[in-house]
C-alpha cells in the first residue's frame, strides 16, 4: 500500500465523539429512547438493529426493538408510526431498511414525525441524514477540508446519495451527482477531489475511475463469499488514493454515531 494512504477509521472517530455523546446524554434529565421498527428476517437488516442497539445502549439511551413478521402490512405499520409519534416516552422512530418488497420505505418513513425522525429522512425533518452527517463528520475528525472542494457522490437515492450531496453542498463544496444514466462515468470520477460511493453494487468502482490523490468515501456494504466488501475495489485503488474508508469499519460507525446524535438532539428539543 502507498505509504500515504490513510485509513479513515470509523471506529475510532466514532469512539472519539462518543466519548462527548455519553456525558451530553448523561446530563439530560430523561433517558433518551429510540424505537427501531424492524420488519421481516433479512440478515442484513437484523445485524443493522444489533449494531444500533449495542452502540445506543453503550451511550446511555433507550433502544427498543418493534419487530414484525414478513408479510405485515403497510397499514398496520403505520398505525404502530402514529402510536409511537404520540408517545412522549419515545424521542426517534426509525424503519430498518431494507425491507421485504411489497412495502415502500420512502412512504413508510414519511409516516415518522418530523421532530422524531432521527434517520433524517422525512420531508421538513430537523435532522441531518445520519450517513450524510456520519461521512462529514468522519471528514472533519481527519481535518480534511471539504469548502470549495470539488465533490462527485456516485448514486441519487433518497436514503444516501441525495442527502449526501446536499450536506456537502451545504459546506459549499461543488458536487456533482452521478447515476446509473451517467455517461462516462470515470470521466467524472477521476475529476473529483473527494469521491462519494454508493451504488449498492460491490466492488464497482475501479482503479480505472480514479485518479492520484484522492480521498474515497465507500458507503456500500455487501456480504459475499469473501465477507464484506464495499461498492469501491479497496484492494485495486489503495495505491492510489490519498485516504479512504475501510469496509466494515467507515462509513458504517459513523452513521450510527449520528443517529444518537440525532436522538440527543431530538430529546433535547423535545424536553423544552
Ligand atoms: P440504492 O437505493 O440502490 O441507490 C443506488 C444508486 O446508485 C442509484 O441512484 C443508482 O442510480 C446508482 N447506481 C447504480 N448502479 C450504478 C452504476 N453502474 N453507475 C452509477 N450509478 C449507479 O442504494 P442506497 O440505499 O443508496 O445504498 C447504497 C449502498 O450503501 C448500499 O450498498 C447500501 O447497503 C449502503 N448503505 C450503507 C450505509 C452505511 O451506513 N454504511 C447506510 C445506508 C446504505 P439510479 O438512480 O439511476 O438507479
Amino acid at each position: 500500500m502507498n505509504n500515504t494512504c490513510l485509513i479513515l477509521d470509523g471506529k475510532k472517530a466514532r469512539e472519539y465523539s462518543a466519548v462527548f455523546l455519553r456525558d451530553k446524554i448523561a446530563n439530560l434529565p430523561i433517558v433518551p429512547k429510540l424505537v427501531i421498527v424492524s420488519i421481516g428476517n433479512d440478515t442484513a437488516s437484523r445485524v443493522y438493529v444489533r449494531n444500533k442497539e449495542t452502540f445506543g445502549v453503550s451511550c446511555g439511551a433507550l433502544v427498543e426493538v418493534q419487530s414484525f413478521p414478513e408479510d405485515v402490512s403497510a397499514d398496520t405499520l403505520v398505525r404502530k408510526i402514529d402510536e409511537l409519534n404520540l408517545s412522549s416516552s419515545v424521542h426517534g422512530i426509525i424503519v430498518q431498511a431494507p425491507l421485504p418488497s411489497h412495502l415502500s420505505f420512502s412512504e413508510l418513513t414519511q409516516h415518522v414525525d418530523p421532530k422524531k425522525d432521527v434517520d433524517g429522512l422525512v420531508r421538513d425533518s430537523l435532522f441531518i441524514p445520519a450517513t450524510a452527517r456520519g461521512i462529514l463528520s468522519l471528514l472533519s475528525f481527519y481535518e480534511i477540508q471539504v469548502t470549495g472542494k470539488r465533490v462527485v457522490v456516485v448514486g441519487r437515492s433518497e436514503l444516501v446519495g441525495l442527502p449526501t450531496a446536499k450536506e456537502f453542498l451545504k459546506h459549499d463544496s461543488t458536487v456533482t451527482i452521478c447515476h446509473s444514466h451517467t455517461k462516462d462515468l470515470a470521466h467524472h470520477t477521476k475529476d473529483a477531489e473527494i469521491l462519494v460511493v454508493a451504488t449498492g453494487r460491490p466492488r464497482m468502482i475501479t482503479r480505472k475511475h480514479l485518479s492520484e490523490g484522492q480521498v474515497v468515501i465507500d458507503v456500500g456494504i455487501h456480504q459475499t463469499e469473501v465477507g464484506l466488501v464495499g461498492d469501491v475495489d479497496f484492494e485495486s485503488v489503495k495505491d492510489i488514493v490519498s485516504a479512504i474508508t475501510p469496509v466494515p469499519g467507515g462509513v458504517g460507525p459513523m452513521t450510527v454515531l449520528s443517529l444518537f446524535q440525532n436522538l440527543y438532539d431530538a430529546a433535547s428539543v423535545q424536553i423544552l
